[in-house]
């Protein structure tokens, strides 16, 4: 019997029981997926707001304010990356200018730290590129760029540190409310005992709730934003977070510098009703190069590397909605998590906790581990270490992934790490293999090679990146 089963493991199921794992309690982190934050969390700006942008009182002002605080010391003890590039909001017009007021009186009541507003004449010192007709922006030094799908990553490596565990390829299909607690079933077939469960699914968290009798007042109306990826050689083009004036369809399309020297052109906002279809679109392309153009001049949109989609979680209740159920006690939602979830999530996480707490105390461990040890990728050593590697084991010298520098030793790390995985794109995320400019072009199959081997599995049950995804299908030459 678990104390908590936690249904998803993205940045919010994952922050929470790393928070929670500081008391002596059972947990258990379900994903539906072969990885951590292969929704949301894997597939949005990766921008830790200020707080310039919600509705003062709101739980998204508060817990965004206080989530940004919150990174400097998850940075120090997750060794998360954090890029502290500052945002400029921009203004064109008179009218944006009166907006742009009324932003700076929004992020001040927010408590957003040194908020202030800059002319045409410095802003162009600070970005040379930005567009013609630019008059004005409101400065927000404290917003700042993580590479998300890490930060999910540490904080479940270190709850592992701490006792919680975490089931990769687990589904949970129903939930049924008994006297002592919930039997939660998984892929139809399995099923787990629990004394509570936290709703943290995501774009999915209004189908957990109905698998209860539970009415609470949320649904989940999936919006889908679209991305362009500039190549790390774009590095300097932008050196703040550019955003345009919001208007109804929220923050706009940004440029956003990001931790590995790309640049991230956008998103685009469309409601979807299919909530996991992460095709990108002619249409929703062409909108996030056409905003884009507003805002800077000559953005290389030729050194496009990849695009992408990613699904909002945005609710029908207009904030967060974090609560234990009234109909099921024992059942908290956290849920309707859309933008800035990402950046609220570890003021979420704590608040969360202490809800939970609350209600169903546990006794606090005194043995908990903060920390999570800094992982080094060998390109960033230096000689004399590599040296030493190379010496202990001569696959370090064997570079794979060539465009990022990856050995194949640091590849076979990943592959059998605490939470190491054995699909091409979770290769990927953990090491940067695939990364590059080729974006895997090259080492693709030999990382494919590398899985097989160690995994014992034959080359076409390597998967690409969810269960039953393989590249390859069959032999098509055989050698004698
Ligand atoms: C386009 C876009 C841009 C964004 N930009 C920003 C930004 O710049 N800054 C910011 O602060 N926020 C941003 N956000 C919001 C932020 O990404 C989300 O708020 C955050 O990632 C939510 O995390 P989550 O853990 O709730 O959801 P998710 O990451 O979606 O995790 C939910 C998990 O639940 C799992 N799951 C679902 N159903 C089940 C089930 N039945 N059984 C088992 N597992 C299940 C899923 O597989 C998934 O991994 C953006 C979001 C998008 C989509």
């Amino acid at each position: 019997m678990y104390d908590f089963i936690i249904i998803g493991a993205g940045i919010i199921g994952t922050t929470i029981a790393r928070e929670l794992s500081r008391y002596e309690a059972k947990i258990l982190v379900l994903d539906r997926s072969s990885d951590v934050a292969n929704g949301q969390t894997i597939a949005n700006s990766a921008v830790i707001h200020s707080g310039h942008d919600p509705e003062p009182g709101t739980l998204k002002a508060t817990l965004c304010v206080r989530g940004n605080a919150m990174y400097d010391t998850l940075e120090k003890e997750l060794h998360i990356p954090l890029l502290r590039t500052g945002a400029l909001v921009l203004a064109t017009t008179d009218e944006d200018i009166n907006m742009l007021n009324m932003l700076k009186d929004r992020a001040e009541t927010n408590g957003v730290p040194e908020v202030g507003v800059i002319g045409r004449e410095a802003l162009i010192k600070l970005e040379p590129n930005i567009q013609d007709d630019v008059i004005m922006a409101l400065s927000l030094p404290t917003t700042k760029v993580t590479y998300p799908w890490e930060v999910a990553f540490a904080a479940m490596e270190n709850a592992i540190q701490n006792g919680a565990e975490f089931k990769k390829n687990h589904l949970v299909t129903a939930i049924e409310r008994q006297d002592d607690g919930f039997v939660v079933t998984i892929n139809h077939q399995e099923t787990l005992m629990t004394k509570h469960i936290i709703n943290a699914a995501g774009v999915f968290s209004d189908e957990i709730k109905t698998m209860t009798d539970d009415d609470a007042p949320f649904a989940i109306k999936a919006r889908k934003g679209e991305y362009l990826v500039l190549d790390a050689n774009c590095k300097g083009f932008v050196d703040h977070v550019l955003y345009p004036m919001p208007d109804d369809k929220g923050k706009g399309v940004l440029l956003i510098p990001q931790v590995h020297g790309n640049i991230l052109v956008g998103p685009s906002s469309a409601y979807v009703s299919e909530k996991d279809n992460l095709k990108t679109t002619a249409d929703g392309l062409s909108y996030v190069v056409t905003h884009a153009k507003r805002i800077a001049k000559d953005i290389p949109f030729k050194k496009t590397i990849r695009t992408f989609a990613g699904i909002r979680a945005s609710s029908t209740y207009g904030d967060f909605y974090i609560h234990e159920s009234k109909k099921t006690p024992g059942l908290f939602h956290v849920a309707g998590i859309d933008s800035p979830g990402l950046t609220a999530a570890p003021a979420i996480a704590a608040h969360v906790t202490e809800m939970v707490i609350n209600a169903y105390p546990y006794p606090k461990k005194t043995d908990f581990n903060p920390i999570r040890e800094k992982p080094h990728l060998f390109r960033d050593l230096d000689e004399a270490h590599k040296q030493v590697l190379v010496k202990k084991d001569n696959r370090y010298a064997n570079v794979i992934c060539k465009c990022e520098q990856i050995t194949e030793k640091e590849i076979i790390d990943a592959i059998h790490g605490p939470m190491g995985s054995d699909t091409i794109k979770g290769i990927k995320k953990r090491v940067r293999a695939g990364a590059g400019l080729c974006q895997g072009g090259y080492c693709e199959s030999k990382v494919l090679k590398i899985i097989a081997t160690e995994t014992g599995k034959p080359l076409t049950k390597i998967d690409y990146y969810e269960k039953d995804t393989p590249i390859l299908w069959r032999e098509t030459k055989v050698t004698s």
